[in-house]
């Protein structure tokens, strides 16, 4: 457990394991998570259930989740299922509805929902306000939706570990690698 406990509180900042001092954050057991989406390129879309520990901080009673480096906090999604919606849709400027087939464990579409795909649309507006990604480049107001999402997409392959080397693999591919890395 102690290789995973964060540095220090998410909430307060406060030292997980200030020197000389009592621990301030302290275990609080596992939890199971659902996580939704392909974890890389050309894996399924699937929902799945991971284990993720908890741990309570003694200065600000907050609690936080550690786990493995693809779950994002507060999304139900994986962030490397993000990466890889936002490069179909942006770098390789495929319909919606194509989208959400290859990322989406959920195979019923309601009538009205047909070519819309509004967990898509929210993670676009999310992204100029860092709300999906670390320090993503900024985009102008007027730009498109898919237009965001490809600089987003370029942006997000730059920081995958695979993408140095000789030939690195497509940016689409790369996108959601780097994704895992961008929480
Ligand atoms: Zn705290």
């Amino acid at each position: 457990m102690d290789s995973v406990r964060p540095a220090r509180c998410p909430e307060c900042g406060a030292a997980s394991r200030p020197v000389g001092g009592a621990l301030v954050l302290h275990g609080h057991g596992l939890r199971q998570r659902q996580v939704l989406g392909p974890l890389e390129w050309g894996d399924a879309a699937q929902a799945r259930e991971v284990a993720v520990r908890r741990f309570r901080c003694t200065a600000c009673r907050a609690t936080c989740t550690v786990g493995p480096r693809e779950v994002l906090t507060r999304r139900l999604y994986a962030a490397t299922a993000i990466g890889l919606a936002l490069a179909l849709f942006g770098l390789l400027a495929r319909p919606v509805a194509g989208v959400r087939e290859q990322v989406s464990p959920w195979r019923v579409v309601g009538p009205g929902s047909v070519g819309r795909w509004c967990t898509l649309a929210a993670w676009v507006r999310a992204l100029p306000r860092g709300g999906l990604f670390r320090a993503l480049p900024p985009c102008p107001e007027d730009w498109s939706a898919r237009r965001v999402a490809a600089r987003a997409a370029a942006a997000l392959a730059a920081r995958a570990p695979e993408a140095v080397g000789p030939s690195p693999p497509p940016l689409h591919v790369l996108a959601p690698l780097g994704a895992a890395h961008s929480a």
